[in-house]
């Protein structure tokens, strides 16, 4: 009975942290006491909604909250103050797709074998301590906040989304998408009948305008905050009737819904459909982005530098033969991937970071690693100003939290990060991240601490 109880009482609580309880503000075991202010200063602050930047910025913090933002301000009586000195002061990095129950492993070879062994041989429990550990790593990085799309076994992103807001573990916050919807097999390679019920571990398979819907209240039913569907896998495509229904099913909720779409089919029928965000979208053609930008969909450009994906997706034992051609063929997909970001930015498609980082990646940290993308962006001609915003405001648009994340403004959850060099200069700054403050907790770096005398 006791149990029963509880498990009614879950949801309700589930309700709170998505509606911005204090636990919800991923507050870690020991919170400060309602009462206790921290000051927050350094040199600059670079607010990347309006472009300006604050010299000499003092951000006072309390319940982990921001109170006050203002230059050469006198810290409150008593306030704890961390001194950045010369560091520059930004909102936490977004990044609005993320796999961190998912690390693939290049000596693999191939997405086929890594998800066949990922989902047969690690239990969900398994991933979510994972999940835990690369949550971790994209916080001390500085991403204080992400989607996590999908590849996280039945319920593992919820588990991890939770624990992090209890203060079991420390990550970035998380909206989690649960099981991804998709045609026949997900993104599975073929496997034989017997194995096939290892999908359903990973994907919610639909194959009717009836089957999505109901696939949509069911990931609702188990805690997500957001749908993603697979579009497209090879020529396996959700049809425009079953996307329609589930983006129709989802807004009622005032929930959103992310589509894996790439190339001209996918990304028009996601586009057609009205969903939030287009994921990678490696080829998409001029009018669907034109749609794009009309109906407010999201680009969620996961590129990488070329080098990355020879490094992190490579086989180890090519040939010199085989690397050359490698390199060349991970230039190309760089390259085109480039122009594509540039042709949605100039169709005016709004832009918000996402890694699709889910690799091992040698001598990289998870959260390290995850921010090559905004490298990306800037090599392909992006304003370094507008690399900050995809993955701040936009990114916190995206999320459905631009009330409480994405700039350093008073009432916002006080998610702080600070770098050394000029991000307006080169975003490859936020490859190093100094300071690190999550609601009001600080995650990484010190200061100089002080208290304020008012
Ligand atoms: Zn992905």
């Amino acid at each position: 009975m006791t149990r029963r109880l509880v498990r009614s009482i879950v949801p309700i609580t589930m309700a709170g942290l998505v509606t911005g309880s204090a636990v919800a503000r991923g507050q870690v075991p020991s919170p400060p006491a309602a009462s206790a202010t921290t000051v927050v200063r350094a040199a600059r602050m670079i607010d990347p909604k309006s472009g300006n930047v604050m010299q000499n910025p003092v951000i006072v913090v309390r319940g982990g909250r921001i109170v006050s933002v203002g230059a050469n301000a006198a810290p409150p009586a008593g306030a704890v103050v961390i001194d950045l000195g010369t560091l520059t002061l930004m909102p936490g990095l977004i990044d609005a797709h993320t796999h961190l129950l998912q690390n693939y492993r290049g000596e693999l070879g191939g997405d086929d074998p890594n998800m066949l062994i990922t989902v047969a041989t690690m239990s969900t429990a398994k991933r979510a301590l994972l999940g835990a550990r690369l949550g971790r790593e994209d916080l001390e990085a500085g991403i204080t906040a992400v989607r996590d799309v999908g590849n996280s076994g039945f319920g593992g992103d919820v588990a991890l989304r939770d624990a992090i807001n209890a203060g079991w573990v420390t990550g970035p916050r998380i909206r989690a998408s649960t099981r991804a919807l998709s045609a026949a097999g997900g993104q599975f390679g073929t496997i034989q009948p017997e194995t096939q019920k290892l999908i359903e571990q990973e994907y919610v398979v639909i194959s009717s305008v009836d089957e999505a819907r109901r696939a949509v209240r069911q990931a609702f039913y188990d805690g997500a905050d957001l749908i993603k569907v697979i579009v497209n896998t090879g020529p396996r495509v959700v049809s425009l009737d079953e996307m329609k229904a589930i983006v129709e099913e989802a807004r009622r909720v005032n929930r959103t819904v992310a589509a894996h779409a790439i190339g001209d089919t996918a990304t028009r029928i996601a586009a057609e459909a009205g969903v939030s965000s287009i994921e990678h979208a490696y080829t998409v053609p001029d009018d669907v982005l034109r749609m794009m930008a009309q109906k407010g969909i999201y680009l969620v450009a996961t590129d990488y530098p070329a080098d990355f994906y020879v490094n992190a997706l490579g086989a180890s034992n090519l040939t010199p033969e085989q690397q050359k051609e490698q390199m060349a063929g991970a230039t190309q997909f760089a390259k085109a991937n480039g122009e594509r970001l540039m042709r949605a930015v100039r169709a005016g498609v709004k832009v918000a970071f996402g890694s699709d980082e889910y690799y091992d990646t040698p001598g990289r940290t998870r959260g390290q690693a995850s921010l090559l993308t905004l490298q990306s962006y800037q090599e392909a001609g992006m304003p370094p100003l507008e690399v900050l915003r995809a993955a701040t405001v936009n990114a916190a648009g995206l999320l459905g939290w631009a009330d409480r994340i994405g700039s350093l403004e008073a009432g916002k959850l006080a998610d702080i990060i600070a770098v050394d060099g000029d991000p307006l200069k080169d975003v490859k700054e936020l490859q190093k991240v100094k300071f690190v403050m999550k609601g009001g907790e600080v995650v990484k770096g010190k200061g100089r601490r002080e208290t304020g005398e008012g």
